[in-house]
């Protein structure tokens, strides 16, 4: 399953639904910060049921800091 340009080699993380409510687990709201609107579109991880649990960016970018969002452009050599 390809999510975007955003690395799908990272490895899942499974989250426990004990701790989420039915719209996180619905991947209808933000898993971090509950939001709804935008919807969130970043795949954080995964639930037991193999699920997607789902995240703002912002949010995403907190949780996983480096490779989200940004393309890091390698300074060229001479
Ligand atoms: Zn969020």
């Amino acid at each position: 399953m390809n999510w975007g340009p955003t690395g799908t080699a990272r490895s899942m993380v499974t989250f426990d639904p004990d701790g989420l409510t039915w719209a996180q687990r619905d991947g209808d709201a933000c898993v971090v910060c509950h939001k709804k609107w935008p919807r969130p579109r970043v795949r954080v991880g995964r639930l037991p049921d193999d699920s997607a649990v789902l995240a703002c960016a912002d949010c995403a970018e907190a949780l996983f800091p480096a490779p989200l969002a940004k393309v890091v452009a390698f300074p060229a050599r001479f």
